[in-house]
């Protein structure tokens, strides 16, 4: 019998696979064998589809030996957040109002993923509907680091970037409204990447801030990342807001890793009090890498990123306020006390009470006093007029370099049960992340090596919108010079687990 290895990445998995070394069912069933076996601890996964998966990887192995064209994925075993929809697959969001539901329809990422051969595992645990920095919000109790289980995975996606930090799956999709896949990744000790906004099809992933929603890969090196990113990217006419401009190879960026006479912005506001000092002297070796690779490297200001924390909690919550209004007691999911004789107003405002967390009210509310009449130039348009600020410290930065850098995260994982009784230091999580979604341009996280208290930390390189390829690029020179310093990956060294 073959040995499938579980740490090998979705690069070699895949040829191997091509090549006939290994089947597809092979592999998937190591992979569901180590989730049985570490599963109980890390509780990356809601729901394990076993007979989906194996019915999946079967139809990869008939491809192999009949000699169709395969994709570069083909066969790789995969972790889908709990919120882009497949055909009869559980999607709860996270939350108990979508407990049952049985989605009617594939999401457009989850079609392109099946169609290159992609094997999904099941469906991650996530905070509810993507509100959340440490998947402590989701109804379904919390996730735990691989690296300490008494830590944070990050969140809103920290089942994904849990489930492929503990090599459950080679590959995992995230959701990123304001850091959902770099601040998981980055305290995971993964790669994960944000997309240009509009270049991975929203149809399917349910909503919670329409403009900033972006759904994209997790994996354990950036050439896996990229490859993830290039299978699920693309134009689709069912999803308004999709770019059908060409996108930028993002593959051949990730194996170029070449940063050559690049010019590299260091975000002056992105680092300083409440950074810990660990996080800023990885980071800082980071940039020194990138220097001697023959980059040149300036400081740079962003004087408008001070205020996008306060924009992103206007913002978000307001299309929140309006997006979940869907969830009415009629049409999906949880129904409470519709017992004959309670009106169609009381059956939603119970629902609604039993079916939602406390951060989800949270922010409907604040949402809708964000919207209402007399508050809505104050709030909602004042935080939409910061957004463009924003926008222009980008463009401006962007006339003189070629990316954007900093840390991914102030702080090293914290402590599960740390912050969540105090919402806005679980806020400022994602005071790094944030301002390149308000802009919608790409931005990725890759692994900087560990923090003071021996946990990761990650390195941001954010880039012009459509110009994915040269985060990638500039990651992928980090990640070569760092895995060679290490005698490999960083996730390598995670011991909780073994
Ligand atoms: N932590 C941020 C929030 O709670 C971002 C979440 C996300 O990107 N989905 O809204």
């Amino acid at each position: 019998m073959t040995v499938v290895d579980v740490y090998a990445s979705a690069d070699v998995i895949a040829r191997s696979i091509a090549a006939g070394e290994v089947s597809a069912v092979e592999v998937a069933q190591a992979h569901l064998d180590r989730i049985e076996a570490v599963d109980d601890r890390v509780h990356a996964f809601l729901h394990v589809d076993r007979d989906g998966a194996l019915e999946q990887a079967r139809a990869v192995d008939h491809a192999v030996a009949s000699g169709q064209p395969l994709s570069p994925l083909a066969g790789v075993p995969l972790a889908m957040k709990d919120v882009l929809t497949q055909t009869g697959v559980p999607t709860t969001c996270g939350s108990k109002i979508l407990e049952g539901w049985l989605p009617p329809y594939n999401s457009t990422v989850v079609e392109r993923l099946l169609a290159a051969g992609v094997v999904l595992l099941g469906r991650t645990n996530m905070d509810e509907f993507a509100m959340g920095s440490s998947t402590e919000n989701s109804a379904y109790g919390p996730t735990s680091n691989p690296w300490n289980l008494d830590r944070i995975p990050g969140g809103s996606s920290g089942g994904s970037a849990a489930a492929v930090a503990a090599f459950e799956a080679s590959l995992a999709i995230g959701t990123d409204t304001g850091g959902s896949i770099r601040q998981p990744a980055a305290v995971t000790g993964i790669v994960g990447a944000k997309p240009t906004y509009g270049s991975v099809s929203r149809y399917g992933l349910v909503a919670f801030s329409s403009s900033l929603d972006q759904a994209g890969p997790f994996a354990r090196t950036v050439l896996d990342t990229a490859l993830l990113h290039s299978v699920i990217a693309g134009h689709d006419p069912l999803d308004s807001t999709s770019i059908s401009a060409d996108l930028p190879d993002v593959v051949s960026a990730a194996r170029a890793a070449d940063v050559a006479g690049m010019r590299i912005g260091v975000v002056r506001e992105l680092s300083g009090e409440g950074y810990q000092p660990g996080v800023q002297a990885r980071f800082a070796e980071a940039v020194a890498i990138l220097e001697s690779a023959g980059a040149e490297v300036v400081e740079v200001s962003c004087p408008s990123f001070a205020y996008a924390l306060g924009a992103y909690y206007l913002i978000a919550p307001s299309e929140c306020s309006s997006n979940l209004a869907r969830f009415d007691a009629m049409r999906y999911g949880l129904r409470v006390g519709d017992d004959g004789s309670a009106s169609a107003e009381d059956v939603m405002r119970l629902t609604r009470a039993a079916g939602f967390g406390p951060e989800v009210k949270r922010r409907i509310i604040l949402g809708t006093y964000a919207l209402s009449s007399g508050y809505y130039d104050a709030y909602y348009g004042q935080a939409q007029k910061v957004r463009t600020l924003i926008t222009q410290d980008f463009q401006a930065a962007f006339a003189s370099v070629d990316v954007l850098v900093s840390p991914t995260t102030p702080t090293e994982p914290f402590r599960l049960g740390e912050r969540t009784d105090d919402p806005v230091a679980m806020y400022q999580a994602d005071l790094c992340t944030l301002p390149s979604s308000l802009y919608g341009g790409p931005a990725i996280s890759v692994p900087a090596g560990l923090g003071d208290e021996g946990l990761p930390v990650g390195f941001q390189v954010m880039a012009p919108v459509l110009r994915d390829d040269l985060a990638y690029r500039v990651a992928a020179a980090v990640e070569a010079a760092l895995v060679s310093r290490w005698g490999g990956p960083l996730i390598a060294q995670a011991g909780a687990l073994t």
